[in-house]
């Protein structure tokens, strides 16, 4: 039969991490710092109960959008963190945050639309986009910190706007917004009337001395904003998958539509394991002193051997520059890595920048001791 797909689905980047993940399996001894898996463990109680609740109950459909008991934790959650005031009719429960951020799009867009993605970007907006024939327009923050400003997403508004996405805490980047800067991005979503995805699925891993605006905390732009978040990262929950969208109620009844026609209702039990996350009062503090732990060693290290790295300041990754060390392209550069030295590593590709490679810092610390040594040795000769 002659392969008649979808002809956008040609359009999609490759995986490239796939090819580092490939060549690393077949190193013996290999260490793998390339996927943003958390390796910490789920909280016992979220298991615990679940596993109760599973025993006692007939897991049902739930109803559609989401069990009415979560829906409002997660609206008190974000309430008590930012001081908006969602209630359970703004939220949309999504099979994690990736369901979150294709619902959203699928949505919101039309072909012709135009949506903004801050690069170094996370490969999902830009396939999302892709999809669903709206074009991309890229605009790169790597000269201003890796942090996007309102004047920098300003300039690439065209009357066929439709959205901007911003994720911060910033995957690969670690970075984070200021409050002027959220409350100018916000204000400019409005001026121009355009939406704002935040995809806020690492705000809960910031380190010492750092603080998450998020734009829910900016009353003027709620009719805007659209939240995505999830407990993935947070509560090292991503086989669970469970996360949520918050959008003015208008728009998260339309969204619902889109749950209906693709999910029917996000998995009962792992809303209920959701529930459990947020109504029990878990310790995620020793976690991120973890995730932080690791990540200013990799910092220090990268930066004593030579690489430009911008200090993070949430998440569990490490965005380093190697220019003033090789001149290959990310993925060979990622590929030779691996071959001289055993370490795994993401290029900077895979986030549409060259020049660059994500490191993941989710094993223990000793592991990137390990890791750090073998890098050392490798650019000292
Ligand atoms: N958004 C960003 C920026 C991510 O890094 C990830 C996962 O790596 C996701 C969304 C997807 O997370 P989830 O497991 O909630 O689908």
């Amino acid at each position: 039969m002659v392969m008649n797909i979808n002809s956008k689905l040609k359009e999609l980047e490759p995986n490239y991490i796939r090819h580092v993940l490939a060549k690393s399996q077949e190193i013996e001894g290999s260490i793998n710092l390339t996927i943003g898996e958390p390796d910490l463990k789920t909280a016992r109680i979220v298991l615990e109960k679940s596993a109760k609740y599973m025993l006692e109950t007939q897991l049902c459909y739930s109803p559609l959008g989401g069990v009415v008991e979560f829906r409002e934790e997660i609206a008190k959650f974000y309430n008590n963190q930012y001081g908006s005031s969602y209630d359970r009719d703004n939220v949309l429960v999504t099979v994690g945050s990736t369901e979150g951020i294709s619902t959203a799009l699928r949505g919101i867009l039309n072909p012709e639309d135009e949506v903004i993605v801050v690069k170094p970007a996370y490969p999902l907006y830009g396939g999302l986009i892709t999809l669903s024939g709206a074009k991309i327009v890229y605009v790169d923050s790597t000269e201003n910190g890796y942090k996007v400003s309102a004047d920098i997403l300003e300039g690439a508004i065209t009357p066929k706007t439709k959205a901007i996405i911003l994720n911060y805490p910033s995957n690969p980047c670690g970075t984070i917004l200021s409050e002027e800067e959220v409350e100018k991005i916000s204000r400019l979503a409005v001026e121009k009337d355009i939406y704002l995805i935040s995809d806020e699925i690492y705000s809960e891993l910031i380190f010492s001395g750092n603080k998450f605006y998020s734009p829910a905390a900016v009353k003027e732009v709620r009719d805007n904003l659209i939240v995505v978040n999830g407990f993935s990262k947070s509560h090292s929950m991503t086989g669970w998958r469970v996360g949520y969208i918050l959008a003015n109620k208008t728009l998260r009844n339309h969204l619902l539509k889109i749950s209906q026609y693709t999910i029917s209702t996000p998995s009962t039990l792992s809303q209920y394991g959701g529930l459990v996350a947020l109504k029990e009062d878990i310790n995620l503090e020793d976690n991120l002193r973890k995730y932080e732990e690791r990540a200013l060693y990799i910092y220090n290290l990268l930066k004593k051997i030579g690489f430009e790295v911008v200090k993070p300041e949430g998440t569990f990754y490490v965005l380093a520059d190697y220019s003033k060390l090789s001149s290959l392209n990310s993925l060979d550069f990622s590929m030779k890595l691996l071959e001289d030295t055993g370490v795994a590593v993401v290029p900077g590709k895979s986030f549409g920048v060259e020049n660059c490679i994500r490191i993941s810092c989710t094993q223990e610390l000793e592991v990137l001791e390990e890791a750090g040594k073998k890098l050392e040795e490798y650019f000292k000769g």
